[in-house]
Formats: structure tokens, sequence, C-alpha cells
């Protein structure tokens, strides 16, 4: 084999490794945005539970106000009813506490009806509530153990990562970012062998020629269909 593609191949094996050591590690921050944006969702779902309860709550307080308003207005109306003097003046007063009580009982339906309404809404701000604290709890849960596996991890990562860059020296630049460019667009296989004639890598025949290259372990050879670099395995 030729000495840089074995230095690649052992490489590529701790490559592997930190790989392995890091994915999951990797997707705890989509995890984590995910996690925090349906915290939020249900967050604003019951802020608006909540102002929905409030706004009813407060309308129908101000109705009952109203409501005591025109309840005081009757029963001045009907005090100057025992003091009018004259017919036309009792009737008006009559046909004034008439208006102001059918005012008072559109009133008093509006208001029963929120009152009704704040007793359905109380539920769904209690629900809401709820929710948001089982999704917060869930939340603090995943970033501890998120936390956890990062620092459980850190060690074992920073100890291959430092075997890697010693094992990089006396690879030539080019071919080490050749080999870093594969890697990453070749499901993490840049160097692969040959069997019987065929790139392991993508199950391709390579030619005669390239097979006596690397049977000379001269010059460094890639799979002409896949671009791996390759080595006699059998
Ligand atoms: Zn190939």
């Amino acid at each position: 084999m030729h000495p840089h593609v074995k230095k690649l191949l052992e490489l590529q094996s701790v490559d592997q490794e930190v790989v392995s050591l890091t994915k999951d590690i990797d997707s705890l921050p989509g995890e984590e945005t995910r996690r925090r944006r349906k915290l939020d969702d249900l967050q604003r779902t019951a802020t608006e539970a909540k102002n929905r309860f409030l706004k009813a709550e407060l309308d129908a307080r101000s109705l009952e106000k109203a409501i005591r308003g025109s309840d005081d207005e009757i029963k001045r109306l009907n005090e100057r009813l025992n003091m009018v003097r004259n017919n036309a003046e009792y009737q008006a007063t009559l046909f004034q506490i008439e208006a102001v009580r059918k005012e008072r009982d559109v009133m008093q339906e509006e208001c029963l009806k929120l009152l009704d309404a704040v007793e359905t809404l109380r539920p769904d701000v209690t629900a809401s509530e709820a929710a948001v604290a089982a999704e917060s709890r869930v939340l603090q849960e995943f970033l501890g153990e998120a936390d956890k596996l990062r620092s459980s991890r850190a060690g074992a990562i920073a100890e291959v990562r430092g075997r890697r860059a010693a094992m990089a020296q006396g690879i030539p630049d080019d071919l080490l970012r050749e080999y870093d460019g594969l890697f990453k667009t070749r499901e993490n296989v840049a160097v692969c062998g040959v069997v019987d004639g065929y790139c392991q890598g993508c199950y391709n025949k390579i030619t005669v020629n390239d097979t006596a290259r690397l049977l000379g372990k001269a010059t460094v050879v890639r799979c002409g269909s896949c671009q791996r670099i390759l080595f006699l395995q059998k």
C-alpha cells in the first residue's frame, strides 16, 4: 500500500470514531430548537386563553357596575314618581323608568352570557397553563440530559481529536484536503478497498491499469467512478 494511503486509512478509522461519538451530540441543538418552539407555541396558547378569560371577566364586571347604576337610576326615578305634581310629568317619568329598565335587562342578559363564558374559559386557562408547565419540565429534563451527554463525551472526543492531529502529520496538504472532502461527501468512506477488481465504495470494476498502479504502490490511485482513494484489499 502507498504509505500516504496507509496513513489516510488510519486517519479514516479515527474520523469514523469521531463521527460515532458526535453524531447524537450534533443532533442536540436541532432538538433543543424544536422543543423550545413547541414550548413557545404552548405559552402563546396559554396567554391567549388567559387574555380571553380576563377580558370576559372584566367586561362582566363593568356590566355589573352599569347594572347597579341602572338600579340606582330606577330607584331615583321611582322616588321622583312619588313627588310629581302633574300627570304629564308622571307619565314622562314612568316612560323613563321603562327605558332604563329595558336597557338594564339587555345588560343583564349580556352579563349572564359573559359570566357563563368566564366559567367555560376557566378550565381552558388551567389546562393550557398545565400544558406549559409540563412541557417546560420536559425541556429542562432534556437540557439536563443533553449537558450530561456533552460533558461525558467531551473527554473522549478531545482524546480522539488529539490523536487525529498527530496522525495527519506527514500527509501532503492537498491529499488531506481531498480526503476530507471525500469523507464528507462519500458517507464517511473516503479510502476504500478493492476486492477482486471491484471498488468496495461503489462496486464498479476498476481498470487493469489502475490495478497495476495499485500493485506498484508508487502513486495514489482513485476510483474512476466514485473518486474514492483506493487500496488493494484482496
Ligand atoms: Zn468507486
